[in-house]
């Protein structure tokens, strides 16, 4: 039994929370496509953000990309479209990356969480981990030399360290062979204009190292 079952199990004999199984099977260890693993996703009823969804968020860009992007959970315009980082925050991200000369086509963006939580709160930590298994199969699909963790949640989430965004951003970790660099979520750059250029400058390093 891996650790993300035993975990399942213990939530289930604790706090009653059940582990509730989609159609697929992302057991499965044949590799399978973005596209049928997005099928997958689509069917999910693995936590009850199924309930609320309009839209999955799978995530988008170049499958093949050496950089990846992995974000907290989609917001109300991304659950109404289905497509990540399409309201403010990713409007913000965009110039960033016009500035610096990054195109969305190069990248492949994702999320922790792929149903948006109700009223935008924060994923639940049970959420993430049902969640979870299917990021981990886009990265393993994928092969990014470069994870951007965008703010806490992605960045916690990947490198398992339980340390705020505001000391692991500057870091490079590592999220199983992959180098994962954590910097500040755009939502937090539309509150703190003045953390763009750090922001900027993560970007920027994980360019020099691809
Ligand atoms: S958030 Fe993830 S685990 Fe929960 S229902 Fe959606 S796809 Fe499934």
């Amino acid at each position: 039994m891996n650790g993300v079952k035993v975990y399942l199990q213990f939530l289930k004999d604790t706090v009653g929370i059940e582990y509730m199984k989609g159609t697929g099977d992302i057991d499965n260890e044949e590799k399978e496509s973005l596209q049928e693993l997005r099928k997958e996703v689509e069917r999910c009823k693995r936590c009850p953000l199924f309930r609320t969804r309009t839209h999955i968020v799978f995530g988008e860009g170049n499958e093949d990309a050496e950089i990846m992007f992995v974000g907290e959970a989609p917001g109300r315009e991304e659950d109404l479209s289905g497509k990540p980082f399409i309201g403010r925050a990713g409007k913000l991200m965009d110039g960033i990356f016009e500035k610096i000369g990054l195109r969305r086509k190069d990248i492949y963006i994702a999320n922790c969480i792929k149903c948006r939580p109700p009223e935008n709160r924060n994923p639940k930590p049970e959420e993430l981990l049902m969640c979870l298994p299917y990021l981990e199969k886009q990265v393993e699909i994928i092969k990014p030399k470069i994870i951007i963790c965008l703010g806490k949640f992605a960045a916690q989430q990947l490198t398992g360290s339980a340390l705020p965004i505001s000391v692991l951003r500057g870091r490079t970790m590592k999220y199983r062979e992959v180098t994962a660099i954590p910097t500040f979520h755009p939502a937090y750059l539309l509150r703190n204009p003045h953390a763009a250029d750090s922001f900027k400058e993560d970007l920027i390093k994980a360019m020099k190292m691809v």
